[in-house]
């Protein structure tokens, strides 16, 4: 079997991974590794948690410390492209552990900070740089960063930068790159206008995949409950303070969804915190290090903010509301079952979502397993405490002025869809596993 010790990396690196406990590369690292050793481009499909950042962060930092050099200001030998500030705050941790026997500097630029700490410590020049592309662009546009002597670049979780419609500043930061470098391009799924992405940005690669294409994660168990959006909110909040659930990521399509959601389950007396791009940088990263650090258990996410967030021992994602991208699900449920551990992914189906459950269920080739509402569900639902009545926020003022409902936990319709019917879920005895039951079987892990 095949150990760090044998893939040739330099013995510094082999000392920081024997710090962190790995032993044995995960089958990316496995394929990438040796590849990259060789200075070959490379496009890898993989899916999270499947240790990618370090299939890329290992022979990256072989290299660069191999030939150390004084850094140049205004300028960085490796760039590494991230969605989101979560994801490249993480992925600087992880560089950060791997070469903390290297003397090579990681720093991270992205937006919702002030950008003059930023283009201060650009100034002296940085070794591996992890930055959001806006964020990125602002610096060169004002001339803190240059990229003429990048070596090696990582574009990270390509589908989600088209998603989040990064593709002009990624063509423009293509064109500030040096023609001659080592690139690097992880997807988790590949649909056509990724693989097109990929051939912009690199030459004669090999391809890696640790899973096709949209494979939904394997150790996920995937359950479904067909549920009223009115009734989700009791739902959840039941669930939540009657199992025992570790840890769970919840689900919402929307921002003013997720903290309705968090609402309801503090009044409930259930601690929970939302993450989304409405809240500023620090309480994104307060709420992340609660939840990192277990003093809350549970987090509400909007799917931008959930992207990449990589914290162990996440036993649940509740999908409050599918989203309406069928890709989505799959990293969605990534959240869960990370580095080997087994997960549960919950999700909550009102009827007029049903079309997007279908194309889940299309995509990944997994039917999901209906569990039914608790039996006592209505009685214990008009029990739970309601959130005090808060003022509309000017946000909220904003989007009623444009027509679009409220939504979220108890209101019903999420941005721009019609209220929902009332709907009934058939509960067939016996065609189905119990509520507890599913639940429990993480819970209990
Ligand atoms: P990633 O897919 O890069 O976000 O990694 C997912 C998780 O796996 C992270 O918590 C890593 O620290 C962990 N990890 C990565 N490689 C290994 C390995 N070879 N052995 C054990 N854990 C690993």
């Amino acid at each position: 079997m095949t150990k760090f010790t044998d893939l040739g990396l330099a013995e510094p690196i082999e000392r920081a991974l024997a710090a962190k406990g790995y032993e044995q590369p995960t089958p990316i690292q496995l394929q990438a590794i040796p590849v990259l050793m060789q200075r070959r481009d490379l496009c890898g499909i993989a899916q999270t948690g499947t240790g990618k950042t370090a299939a890329f962060a290992l022979p990256s930092l072989h290299h660069l410390a191999a030939d150390l050099k004084r850094p140049i200001p205004a300028s960085c030998r490796m760039l590494v492209l991230a969605p989101t500030r979560e994801l490249a705050s993480q992925i600087a941790v992880s560089f950060r552990d791997y070469a903390k026997f290297l003397r090579l500097s990681v720093d991270t630029v992205f937006g919702g900070v002030p950008i003059g700490r930023q283009i201060k410590s650009l100034s002296r020049g940085i070794d591996i740089l992890i930055a959001t592309p806006g964020r990125l662009l602002d610096l060169i546009d004002q001339s803190a960063l240059n990229l003429r002597n990048v070596e090696i670049f990582v574009l990270d979780e390509a589908d989600q930068m088209l998603d989040l419609g990064f593709i002009h500043a990624l063509k423009r930061i293509d064109k500030l790159l040096p023609k001659k470098r080592q690139s690097l391009f992880f997807s988790a799924t590949m649909p056509k206008t990724i693989a097109e992405l990929g051939d912009r940005f690199l030459t004669d690669p090999v391809r890696v995949s640790v899973t096709p294409p949209a494979t939904t994660a394997e150790r996920v168990d995937q359950y479904v409950t067909y549920v009223n959006q009115t009734e989700k909110q009791a739902l959840l909040t039941l669930t939540l303070k009657n199992e025992n659930i570790e840890r769970a990521l919840i689900f919402t399509r929307t921002k003013h969804g997720a903290d309705r959601v968090v609402k309801h389950l503090n009044a409930a007396g259930v601690g929970a915190e939302a993450i989304h791009g409405n809240k500023s940088q620090p309480q994104r990263e307060r709420a992340l290090s609660l939840f990192r650090s277990g003093s809350i258990k549970f987090l509400v996410a909007t799917d931008i903010a959930a992207r990449g967030i990589d914290v162990s021992g996440v036993s649940h994602v509740f999908n409050f509301e599918l989203p309406n991208v069928a890709e989505q699900y799959v990293h969605r449920i990534g959240r869960t079952a990370r580095a080997g551990a087994t997960g549960i992914a919950m999700s909550y189906v009102a009827e007029d979502e049903r079309a997007y459950l279908r194309g889940i269920e299309k995509l990944t080739k997994v039917r999901l397993t209906p569990v039914p509402l608790p039996a006592d569900f209505l009685d214990q639902a008009r029990s739970l405490p309601k959130p005090a009545q808060a003022k509309p926020t000017a946000q909220r003022r904003h989007d009623e002025a444009r027509g679009r409902p409220a939504q979220g936990a108890g209101a019903g319709a999420a941005d721009g869809e019609r209220p929902r019917r009332p709907f009934r879920p058939s509960r067939k005895p016996g065609s189905v596993g119990s509520h507890k039951g599913a639940v429990r079987k993480a819970g209990g892990r």
